[in-house]
């Protein structure tokens, strides 16, 4: 069997056996522990495993009921976000949380409790699943809500599909006039104004977030620019819109981020021409920017790239970020995926769920070995220090004793923990 790898191609691992669901249910002669892959748009190892068998549950891609009044959507959990846009937004309903790819799964999305560019209004993926189907190993098949098996449902938001498999989800979506965004850009010349600029954005916006210059150093350090977005009002004319479909064919041998290529880009791209009045665009280059080329993820080559995704308190954001992103440009290292967002007040669901109020830095790195290794050693020194956490959606490599620090409540969560399920994630946190 070819080894298996999720979006950053990191690692590499090959389970015993791997079976595609045919029905919302659990195989009943399969070599145990279960795990489970949606779509693989994880960074890392938490819908990966070396033992057992890797179920997968793209095959689960049924509508089950969408009542186009009210908004409510349940569907099977292998359904991606792409397909759910596609059906309600000619309905004018949409995704009341959505992470930057709609190639995710409705399932994917609840186990990782996503969240979007506007969690600052919104809260995360959770925040908006009124209901789910939890299939555990023993054959209870348990449908969860705030009033039913309440306890299931805040363990299994956020709860890395180890608490058994997701069948279905159901979904309050939101209302939107139509398919497009109406957006401004700004510039911000180093962290500081970043923090101004971004708080007077979230008074104003539903949709913040920033792209971050990571080798601008001194005082330009955090130069950026901050977009903000809201779906565009009803009006006479709109703008048709085609996706041009691109692609990156092969995997070249090394990759093609290297310090050049990224210092120059990030030259480019901070100097841009904005529209200082704001432009329309459609949602999706809006929310899914990097989906419009196929497989980006080749770019970084055969030996895969990691992300390094934190979240830090309001309290120490401004000083621990500046301090990130000094230790990134001193290391060299980094890309041009660099985004700064702020998280709102809004205490998540689940019991390990990652947005908590405060600032969340991610970036893409190269892998280049015990040197990226060795830097994020670095930044995991920061983030502890400043009582952060890290993403496990986005992590190949984190210590155990950062992700037992940044989860208090993952010995509370592992009653819920299904016996039959594990990831090597999971394995890693718990050895
Ligand atoms: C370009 C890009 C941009 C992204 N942007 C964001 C972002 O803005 N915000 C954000 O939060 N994330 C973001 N992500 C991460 C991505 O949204 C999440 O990792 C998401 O969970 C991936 O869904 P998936 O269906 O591919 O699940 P997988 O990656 O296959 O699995 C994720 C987890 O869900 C579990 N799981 C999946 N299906 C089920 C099920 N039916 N039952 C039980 N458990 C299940 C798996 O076991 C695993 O633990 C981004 C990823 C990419 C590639």
């Amino acid at each position: 069997m070819k080894p298996l790898h999720s979006w950053n191609r990191l690692p590499r691992i090959t389970p015993d056996t791997v079976q595609a669901l045919s029905a919302p249910s659990l195989p009943d002669q399969a070599t145990l522990p279960f795990c489970i892959y949606g779509n693989g748009r994880s960074y890392g190892d938490v819908c990966l495993s070396d033992q057992g068998t890797l179920l997968h549950t793209r095959t689960l891609d049924r509508f089950i009921h969408f009542d186009r009044h009210q908004g409510i959507l349940r569907c099977q959990s292998g359904v991606t976000l792409e397909e759910i846009l596609q059906l309600i937004v000619p309905h004018g309903w949409f995704l009341p949380s959505t992470p930057g790819t709609r190639y995710a799964t409705v399932g994917g999305c609840l186990a990782n409790d996503v969240h979007g560019k506007n969690h600052h209004e919104a809260g995360s993926f959770g925040h908006h699943v009124t209901a789910f189907e939890l299939i555990k190993s023993d054959g209870e098949a348990l449908v969860c809500s705030p009033d039913d098996n309440h306890e299931y449902f805040y363990a299994t938001i956020g709860g890395l599909g180890l608490t058994g498999l997701i069948s279905w989800v159901e979904i309050q979506l939101m209302s939107i006039q139509n398919s497009w965004m109406w957006v401004e850009a700004q510039r911000f010349g180093n962290l500081d104004e970043f923090w101004y600029l971004n708080e007077k954005a979230e008074q104003n916006w539903p949709y913040t977030v920033a792209w971050i210059d990571c080798l601008a150093r001194n005082n330009a350090r955090g130069r950026g620019i901050l977009l903000t977005g809201q779906h565009a009002a009803s009006q006479p004319q709109l703008p048709r819109y085609r996706e041009l479909p691109l692609t990156v064919p092969v995997t070249p041998p090394f990759s093609l981020i290297n310090n050049l290529s990224l210092r120059s880009f990030n030259n480019v791209y901070y100097r841009q021409p904005l529209k200082a009045q704001g432009s329309l665009c459609h949602y999706s280059p809006y929310f899914y920017p990097l989906d419009a080329i196929q497989n980006w993820n080749r770019i970084y080559g055969h030996k895969g790239f990691y992300q390094y995704q934190c979240v830090l308190p309001p309290a120490v954001a401004p000083e621990a970020t500046s301090e990130l992103l000094k230790a990134i440009a001193a290391s060299g290292q980094g890309s041009f995926l660099a985004v700064l967002k702020t998280f709102g007040q809004k205490p998540s669901r689940g019991l390990l769920s990652f947005p908590r109020p405060g600032a969340t830095l991610a970036l893409d790195f190269p892998n280049r070995g015990e040197r990226t290794l060795k830097l994020f050693e670095t930044l995991d020194a920061i983030v502890m220090a400043a009582e952060g956490a890290l993403y496990p959606a986005k992590d190949a490599r984190m210590p155990a004793e950062l992700f037992r620090a940044g989860y208090p409540d993952w010995e509370k969560f592992c009653n819920f923990v299904d016996p039959a399920f594990s990831s090597h994630f999971w394995r890693r946190m718990t050895a």
